[in-house]
């Protein structure tokens, strides 16, 4: 998108609207978020009538984008922010938003992506979306007390060009650290996160741990991790950018490493519309 066309979008708030809304709805076929069928009614104030379950909605109901509560223009010009790479705390100077408003929006952009990822139904679900925050299609900004402890460890494999970063369910971070006490398997730390030389088919295992976990236990090995004798390659890529997100929390890491995964894959490819696909799709319906 270049920046004339985007600037025609955040014109007006309609011009902004449906634009977003036809990333909502295929060919303008609105359906109900509930039951899936249609036809709908248009009610007054804009609101929409299921004509099967009369459930009542708005365009936007059930999708990310709803779970900010900004204004259409506003989305727009986060998501724009959020394409350059800025922080939310950069985004603050340029949007005329509070932090939190705008921390909550781009929590739920990274959310938008995370959801889009073949590993997406285990992250959001169970403990692990507990501990990131997600249950019953809502956001959580805050840590819940009494939230179990599972950290989540990925395996990152690089398969000509494309990145996979695998949520590993059945590995615990604990488990990390006994295969480099007992197989020397090297390890790496950065602040909380560690990753790992090559392990089966992945090029490193990575997690991003908290104070539970005993990092005294990981002694510096002779050897580096493969995807540090790398040149170019995902982890170049990523590691000055998780370095930048300064502050990762361990509760937070899936999204960023999610985000990264899908900057990496679309590296060559306008994401602004990608991006506002994503946001515009129905969060998905957990237990
Ligand atoms: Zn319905």
């Amino acid at each position: 998108m270049d920046l004339i066309e985007y600037e025609k979008l955040i014109q007006s708030e309609e011009a902004a609207r449906s634009y977003l809304l036809g990333f909502c709805w295929k060919e303008g076929r609105r359906f109900c978020p509930r039951c899936g069928q249609h036809p709908v009614y248009v009610l007054s104030d804009r609101r929409l009538r299921c004509g099967g379950c009369r459930y009542t909605f708005h365009d936007f109901t059930a999708r990310w984008l709803n779970l900010g509560g900004l204004s259409c223009r506003d989305w727009l010009r986060l998501v724009k922010l959020f394409e350059l790479e800025l922080t939310a705390l950069k985004m603050c100077g340029q949007l005329r938003l509070a932090y939190n408003t705008i921390y909550k929006a781009v929590t739920a952009v990274r959310f938008a992506l995370l959801a889009q990822a073949i590993d997406a139904p285990q992250l959001l679900s169970g403990p692990y979306g507990e501990r990131l925050g997600f249950a019953k299609g809502r956001l959580r900004m805050e840590r819940a007390s009494g939230e179990q402890e599972v950290i989540p460890v990925f395996g990152l494999m690089d398969k000509g060009g494309w990145i996979f970063a695998d949520f590993l369910p059945h590995i615990e971070a604990a488990d990390v650290i006994h295969f480099h006490r007992n197989f020397q398997l090297p390890l790496e730390r950065m602040g909380q996160l560690v990753y790992t030389d090559r392990y089966q088919r992945y090029d490193a295992l990575i997690f991003c741990g908290d104070a539970h976990l005993p990092y005294g236990l990981i002694q510096k090995s002779s050897r580096k991790p493969y995807v540090d004798s790398l040149k170019g390659g995902f982890w170049n890529f990523a590691r000055p950018r998780l370095k930048r997100f300064n502050g990762v929390t361990s509760r937070r890491f899936p999204l960023y490493l999610k985000e990264l995964e899908f900057r990496y894959n679309h590296k060559s490819e306008d994401i602004f519309p990608i991006l506002v696909r994503h946001l515009c799709s129905l969060v998905p319906k957990s237990e």
